[in-house]
């Protein structure tokens, strides 16, 4: 299925594929080549979808894709022995690009959900999270979740922040945008008060590009843990990136990619490393 997907969409793929198995090319049909079959074989290359923007996850920079989750996905991918074929997207066409087997692996700080967990499969946790209110620097009113009831709050569409808004404040109008820096601008802007998202993501956006017009306020909100997704029917890849993320938290090369990105090491290692299957 990955191989017949993949010969419609990209050239050099589908010269890689000719070189593995030039007779599977004329049928291309479901289960045909040798990765076929039940969740079963990894493949020498998937398709990696991530998002176009969520620092410090990924990010563009000099023309090419950077970030926490490139390093990781690129440490994974050097373990298990796949090549990457890296494509962004908005964050709300990752499920729906799974589902269809555009991608076979999505990695963009997704959170790991009950509703989500239906419709692709999520390998163990590999980051904690949680959520974060921010407001322009001179904003006195809000200090806390509870000041933005009945408040304009800007996020992003089809993320866990537009449910969490949805579900746990009352009267608030979520203004959901495609992008962030959309959502940061509507704060900083005066189309919204507030600004609510994953913490790691406003932490590093008031560090950088929004120090002097944003600031954090209150408590973290709703633990989250993110995981790598992937599109159904693969159980072997994700108990060998499961196997390898464990690896990778064991041996310290996990938290030395951690470190480079937010400059220390997580408090919640140990926790991170109970998660692990196996
Ligand atoms: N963690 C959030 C979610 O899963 C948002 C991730 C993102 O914007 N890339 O909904």
């Amino acid at each position: 299925m990955k191989y017949n997907k993949r010969f419609t969409t990209t050239a050099a793929v589908a010269a890689t594929f000719l070189l593995a198995g030039g007779l599977a090319a004329c049928g291309g049909g479901e289960g045909e080549g040798d990765g076929g079959g039940d969740g079963g074989g990894l493949e020498d290359s998937y398709v990696v979808a991530t998002d176009t923007a969520f620092v410090p996850f990924e990010f563009e920079e000099d023309g090419e894709y950077v970030g926490f989750d490139i390093d990781i996905i690129n440490e994974v991918a050097d373990r298990v022995g796949f090549e990457i074929e890296l494509e962004t997207t908005n964050f709300d066409g990752m499920i729906p690009g799974l589902q269809t087997g555009t991608f076979d692996i999505a990695i963009a700080g997704m959170t790991i959900t009950d509703e989500r967990a239906e419709a692709v499969d999520f390998t163990s946790p590999y980051y904690k999270s949680g959520l974060r209110i921010a407001v322009p620097v001179d904003n006195e009113d809000i200090t806390s979740v509870d000041d933005l009831e009945g408040l304009t709050i800007a996020t992003r569409l089809g993320s866990t922040s537009a449910d969490y808004i949805e579900n746990n404040i009352e009267g608030a109008t979520p203004n959901t945008y495609e992008q962030l820096d959309q959502a940061y601008l509507s704060v900083e802007g005066g189309g919204s008060d507030a600004v609510l998202y994953d913490a790691p993501n406003v932490e590093y956006y008031i560090l950088t590009a929004g120090e002097d017009s944003l600031k954090v306020v209150g408590e973290l909100l709703e633990a989250q843990n993110y995981g790598i997704a992937v599109s159904q029917g693969n159980e072997e890849l994700v108990t060998a990136m499961n196997e390898a993320l464990a690896a990778m938290i064991e041996d310290g090369t996990y938290a030395e990619i951690y470190t480079e990105w937010f400059g220390s090491e997580p408090e919640w290692l140990d926790e991170l490393a109970e998660l692990q299957a196996g």
